[in-house]
């Protein structure tokens, strides 16, 4: 369900500064073709042009605390649609990290479990994706893993696992190591260094 504004505005700049160096994000005139095509509104509890706009306005713990950039699948459809050249979905990611960066409690902690997990198995793979290692990791930072064994859940989650790998849309093997492995480190090394507040 969506969002109506009930806090007095408390606006701080730091937000809308990040974001402008980010993208053209002052650019934006509230036409919402951004949010007419997401496809993902339904789960949101506020529309990504009310994000750029909020954003704006300066409104952080509305902002890095709402449900919507957890939600937001990176599709892109928004940054495609947006006449202004925003990078809609960029603006997202952003919010992600600085939200987790701020310490704001995710209102979709599963969400954002996997994005942690997602990232670290890039980088503990040398800059490849490994669906196993995802999967495992992502298991086991969820907790009841036990349970899930003595319920019978995880054996279900195994068998479908196996499924999708006879099917080929599961790898079940460690990627190849790329040849630029330093450089990837260099970015992770880099980004890290930037999340520090
Ligand atoms: S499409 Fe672009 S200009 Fe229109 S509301 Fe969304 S961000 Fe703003
Ligand atoms: S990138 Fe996110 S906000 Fe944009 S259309 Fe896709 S799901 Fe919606």
């Amino acid at each position: 369900m969506l969002n109506t504004l009930k806090a007095p505005l408390e606006p701080s700049l730091s937000l809308a500064e990040g974001l402008a160096a980010l993208t053209t994000v002052s650019a934006c005139y509230q036409c919402k073709k951004c949010s007419g095509g997401c496809p993902l509104t339904f789960a949101m509890d506020f529309y990504p042009d009310q994000v750029i706009r909020l954003a704006l306005l300066g409104q952080e713990d509305t902002v890095l605390g709402c449900r919507t950039i957890w939600v937001c699948s990176s599709c892109e459809t928004c940054t495609t649609r947006c006449p202004n050249q925003i990078d809609i979905a960029g603006v997202m990611d952003w919010l992600k990290e600085e939200a987790l960066r701020r310490g704001f409690a995710s209102p979709q902690p599963g969400v954002t479990r996997f994005h942690q997990t997602f990232l670290d198995t890039v980088r503990l793979a040398g800059g490849r994706l490994s669906e196993p290692l995802l999967l495992g990791l992502y298991q086991l930072r969820s907790g009841g893993t036990i349970a899930k064994l003595k319920s019978g859940a995880l054996t279900a989650d195994l068998s479908m696992a196996w499924e999708l790998a006879k099917r080929r849309r599961l790898v079940p093997r460690l990627p190849h190591r790329l040849k630029g492995i330093k450089e990837i480190k260099d970015i992770f090394a880099k980004a890290q260094k930037q999340e520090k507040p």
